[in-house]
């Protein structure tokens, strides 16, 4: 058999890797969508590098966007078998595809205003809101420990990956000319102190192995220390110095934690008297979503549930819904928290908070997550003193700050942690993926000296054969 990686190559989006057999049955782990990437971005969400009309089969690792967000252009090109994914992962892929569905649209109707004003032709979206619904037909949901026949010659099982409600590790054994190969994908990894998610649990022996990278070379702080951050931003900037707290936030996974860890002050009694809004209705129905799979949850917040029926809801939390009623944040001028997607601060209305916030010096912006370094976040934290957002240059008074306690990602350790279960001299080969160059290069250092013997960085549509 072959395998191909189409996408999060020497990068941490557009996560597609396409194993092709000898029996000529393709199966594709992931479709994900490159954000990020400026204006490279549309291009190569438009080229698979593979005939969709193709592929036999897909598994889905988790609903992130960057994993799953090519899905319905899959479908639309021609795809026309099943997606196997665990049941949480199908009910937030329901959500989150409709939703970028409608960014596809809208991102078109921007960009055809500006041509049809250069007489250029119009450009279509990369898919509609009708193609992400449609392509929901494919699914099949399969829960954790549960060997299942995926195509001719390959059964698969997903293992907890404690990254987001609902992520999976993907474990493949491929049978060849009566030759067994086992196979298993990280998907993204969680921590292993997670506040909600269980941890990543642990899986059969492979021969070959793909492995995110984003955190390959770092260390987060503890988990448990979210709180405290949060607390010391609300004090500052809404208590000493009056002003605005704009957080962006991915709304699946990192507003739960925030929501959580806000709850949490409430419970010990300190958190301060302002007002809190969830500004995105994408992140309001993905917590009702992490509400209605409490299984998942680790033992710390199954306690919690004991003696408080919403860990993620308290004393002065608001849910913002229709575009008025946060366009009216605008122009309230009392302390308040504001949590809005997306994570990166690249699209969704967070962007219309921080253009609305970054002049003045009262208020402090703080990422919460992983940004590329070309997004808007990316370039807030990076130390950029002057921004364009929506076409309109702003210099940046405001605070900016960021909370590294708060990853959906393991760091090294986790990492470690999460291939501590395999022997290393029966690896044949471990490929990095889903990672930025420098990081996986520093990785795979350490890997080698784990006695790992063969551990590769492919390239983008690089292919290589599996024996
Ligand atoms: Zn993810």
């Amino acid at each position: 058999m072959k395998i191909a990686f189409h996408g999060a190559a020497r990068t941490v989006t557009g996560s597609k890797h396409l194993l092709t057999l000898k029996n000529g049955k393709r199966v594709l782990l992931d479709c994900g969508m490159f954000q990020g990437l400026g204006k490279d971005t549309d291009a190569l969400n438009r080229e698979f590098g593979f005939d969709p009309r193709e592929v036999d089969v897909m598994i889905l690792s988790h609903a992130h966007i960057d994993h799953s967000g090519l899905i319905p252009k899959l479908v639309k090109d021609g795809f026309n078998g099943k997606i196997f994914c665990t049941p949480a992962t199908h009910t937030l892929s329901a959500i989150l595809l409709e939703d970028s569905g409608e960014i596809q649209e809208d991102d078109v109707k921007y960009s055809n205003k500006r041509r049809a004003a250069q007489d250029l032709p119009y450009i279509q979206p990369l898919y509609t809101v009708e193609d992400a619904k449609k392509s929901m037909d494919h699914f099949v949901k399969v829960e954790y420990g549960n060997w299942f026949t995926v195509t001719d010659g390959v059964e698969a099982m997903f293992t907890d990956a404690g990254h987001i409600i609902g992520s999976a590790c993907v474990h493949l054994k491929i049978t060849e000319n009566g030759k067994l190969t086992r196979l298993s994908f990280s998907g993204d990894v969680g921590r292993y102190r997670d506040v909600i998610l269980k941890s990543p649990d642990v899986f059969p022996q492979a021969d070959y192995i793909l492995l995110e990278s984003t955190y390959g070379n770092s260390l987060h702080d503890a988990a448990d220390s979210t709180p405290d951050l949060l607390l010391k931003w609300i004090n500052h900037t809404c208590g000493e110095k009056k002003g605005k707290l704009v957080l962006p936030a991915f709304s699946v996974g990192r507003t739960q934690e925030i929501l959580f860890a806000l709850n949490q002050l409430e419970l010990e009694g300190h958190l301060p008297a302002v007002e809190y809004y969830v500004d995105s209705p994408l992140s309001i129905e993905a917590t009702e979503v992490v509400k209605s799979y409490p299984q998942y949850f680790n033992r710390n917040i199954q306690k919690i549930l004991a003696t408080d029926s919403d860990p993620f809801m308290f004393k002065g939390l608001k849910y913002i819904k229709t575009v008025e009623q946060s366009k009216m944040l605008n122009y309230r001028d009392n302390p308040m928290v504001i949590i809005s997607a997306s994570g990166m601060a690249d699209a969704g209305r967070v962007k219309h908070h921080i253009s609305n916030s970054i002049e003045n010096s009262r208020n402090s912006i703080v990422l919460t997550g992983y940004c590329e370094p070309t997004s808007l976040g990316g370039r807030l934290m990076a130390g950029a003193q002057e921004v364009s957002i929506f076409g309109v240059h702003h210099q940046v008074h405001a605070e900016i700050g960021s909370i590294r306690s708060m990853s959906a990602h393991g760091d090294y350790e986790d990492l470690s942690q999460w291939l501590a279960c395999q022997d290393p001299r029966q690896v044949k080969q471990l490929f990095l993926v889903h990672g930025e160059y420098e990081v996986q290069q520093a990785f795979r250092d350490r890997l080698l000296r784990k006695d790992f013997l063969d551990v590769q960085i492919p390239e983008r549509h690089y292919e290589i054969g599996l024996t």
